[in-house]
C-alpha cells in the first residue's frame, strides 16, 4: 500500500486508540470503585437506584471482561500503527498478500487478509 493511502487509516487508528484509552481508564475507575462515581457531590445528576445494587457484582465482572477485550483491541491498533510506521500496513502478516481496502475500512487494525483470517479462525477451533 502507498504511504499516502495509509494516512487516513493512521488517523482512524489514532482516533480509535484515543477513544479506547479513555474508555478503558474510565471503566477501570468504575469497576474498581476508585472513580468519582462513588463520590456523589451536590452537583451529581446520577441518583442511585435500589435495582442497581443487586446487579453490581455482575456488572463489575462484565466490565472487567469488556476491558480485557478492549486491551486486545488496543494492542491490535498499536501493532497496526507500527506497521504503518514500517510501511508494511495493508499487507497480510501471514501470507504477505494484500489486505483489501474494504476489509481495512471495516477493520482498520486487521493484520491478515480475509483468507488467512478464516484459516486462523478454523485453526482455533
Ligand atoms: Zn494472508
Amino acid at each position: 500500500m502507498k504511504v499516502a493511502d495509509m494516512r487516513p487509516f493512521r488517523k482512524v487508528l489514532e482516533q480509535l486508540r484515543g477513544r479506547l484509552r479513555g474508555d478503558v481508564s474510565t471503566m477501570a475507575d468504575i469497576a474498581l470503585g476508585t472513580g468519582s462515581t462513588q463520590d456523589h457531590g451536590p452537583s451529581s445528576t446520577k441518583p442511585v437506584h435500589m435495582d442497581d445494587l443487586g446487579a453490581e457484582a455482575f456488572d463489575q465482572e462484565f466490565t472487567l471482561s469488556l476491558m480485557e477485550n478492549e486491551k486486545d483491541t488496543l494492542q491490535m491498533i498499536d501493532e497496526a500503527l507500527a506497521r504503518i510506521r514500517q510501511k508494511t500496513f495493508g499487507s497480510c502478516v501471514e501470507c504477505n498478500g494484500i489486505i483489501t481496502k474494504k476489509r481495512l475500512e471495516a477493520l482498520p487494525y486487521a493484520s491478515t487478509c480475509i483468507r488467512c483470517a478464516e484459516k486462523l479462525e478454523k485453526a482455533r477451533w
